[in-house]
């Protein structure tokens, strides 16, 4: 009995022995030949993405500033009914953590110095993946024998989805219901659906502040990676050949290559840069800009600032520490506060927008990488709710890449095309 069990139990520990030493062998063999694969190809998304730490910051401040995931795809012409539309009604919910780049290297915006001056880009051109978008679905909702609830309800969804947002478009929609009753012509739905959009584009509408004497001083506002810096070179540019000298203050001083990347672009701009060391007090820069510019009799003063501290509060509390210090410098400055969204953010930008407009007051907003997005649509809720005008829209990196915001140039840009093949693609 007992030998019995001895011998059983040695066969078995031989057995678990061997075994094992096999699924040893297996693993091993597994494991080498992974190794020789060649590891798999990185999508060439930008590698500086991937590196930004995320920091930890103020709950509503990572909200607000959240993205969505990815540039939404740019429907078929042909998009089928509009009841495919999702409804984007749930804006940073869903969104990932910030991944937007955190340091511009210089070197990303070398110079395109040599290439000749091009024509600025018209905003249609800038437009068009928001018109696909858009249009695509407003001609899936007025085109066909369909009935007029029907129509209507498909209209809302086109709005809502071309990140119009829903009370903008339930407001356009009534309207235009409203206005029109039972009248179901596409081409009378659409003239009055551009007339809509126009009159709350226009609703946003004040004049721009022109100082008496003294430079005009633009602070500008926003979250980081969303083009502030760029908008400032751009800006630059313009408002030298319109207004005269022009100074910069870079008073992001958060990141020591957000004022070098600053200084390439105000190079290529030509114009002056004023910069102390990173880490510096943006407010300290700002001062003293200010009284460069007025020394000086620069005609503008452009305030870059920094998007990202480690907490929303020290942002805001930065941000109105630079107002009240230039404020204090030259009465009435800054004359301009303006925000500037990412076109892409789509609904989200409207938190950006509460987030900033608590601390400073925005006076107008300017909406850069309109050339690459679907979600142009913004433009109308950012008037409808905040009441604050689009002054301009950023179509491009280069330095002639920004329009001043027109609200009918938008308006026929949105629709652009639509009027002269309208009677062979609105059969109705
Ligand atoms: P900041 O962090 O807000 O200062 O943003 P930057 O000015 O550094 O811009 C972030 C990125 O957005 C850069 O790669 C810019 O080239 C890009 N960018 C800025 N404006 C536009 C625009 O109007 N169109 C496109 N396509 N890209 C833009
Ligand atoms: P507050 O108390 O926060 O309102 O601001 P302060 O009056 O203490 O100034 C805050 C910062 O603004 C200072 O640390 C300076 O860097 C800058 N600042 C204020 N006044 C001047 C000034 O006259 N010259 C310069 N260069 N910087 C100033
Ligand atoms: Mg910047």
């Amino acid at each position: 009995m007992q030998s019995f069990d001895l011998n059983t139990l040695a066969i078995l520990a031989i057995g678990l022995a061997v075994g094992g030493v096999l699924v040893m062998i297996a693993v091993l063999i597994q494991w080498s030949l992974r190794k020789a694969r060649p590891a798999p190809q990185k999508p060439s998304q930008a590698p500086e993405i991937a590196k930004a730490p995320p920091l930890p910051e103020a709950e509503i401040y990572e909200e607000a500033v959240a993205l969505p995931p990815a540039p939404e795809p740019v429907r078929a012409e042909s998009a089928p009914a509009a009841k495919v539309v999702e409804p984007s009604a749930e804006p940073e919910a869903a969104a990932p953590p910030e991944a937007q780049p955190e340091a511009i290297e210089p070197e990303a915006i070398q110079p395109q110095a040599a290439a000749p001056p091009k024509a600025p880009v018209r905003i249609g051109i800038g437009l068009r993946k928001t018109r696909e978008n858009f249009l695509a679905r407003i001609r899936a909702a007025i085109t066909g024998s369909k009935k007029v609830d029907e129509i209507y309800e498909g209209l809302e969804e086109a709005l809502i989805a071309a990140d119009v947002g829903v009370d903008a478009s339930m407001k356009i929609v009534e309207a235009v219901r409203g206005k029109l009753g039972s009248d179901s012509r596409p081409e009378v739905i659409r003239n009055a659906l551009k007339a809509e959009i126009a009159k709350i584009l226009d609703s946003a509408h004040r004049e721009p502040a022109c100082p008496a004497e003294g430079p005009l001083v633009v602070m500008m506002v926003g979250v980081n990676g969303v083009g502030k810096t760029t908008t400032v070179a751009k800006l630059a540019a313009r408002f030298k050949a319109e207004r005269g000298p022009v100074i910069v203050a870079a008073a992001d001083t958060f990141r020591a290559a957000a004022i070098e990347q600053l200084q390439v672009w105000c190079d290529r701009a030509g114009v002056e840069m004023v910069r102390q060391s990173q880490g510096s007090d943006p407010a300290a820069v700002a001062f003293d800009a200010v009284k460069a510019a007025v020394a000086r009799k620069a005609g503008v003063v452009l305030v870059d600032t920094a998007g990202r501290l480690q907490t929303k509060v020290n942002l805001m509390e930065e941000l109105k520490k630079i107002a009240r210090v230039i404020g204090r410098e030259l009465p009435g400055a800054p004359h301009e506060t303006w925000l500037v969204l990412d076109a892409n953010t789509g609904q989200n930008a409207l938190s950006q927008a509460k987030l900033f407009g608590d601390s400073v007051p925005l006076t107008g907003v300017v909406l850069a990488k309109l050339d690459s997005t679907a979600k142009g649509g913004v433009v109308i809720a950012i008037a409808e709710k905040l009441k604050v005008p689009v002054r301009f829209v950023g179509l491009g990196e280069g330095l002639d890449d920004l329009r001043e915001f027109d609200a009918r140039e938008f308006v026929e840009g949105l629709f652009e095309g639509e009027g002269e093949n309208a009677s062979g693609s609105y059969a109705a």
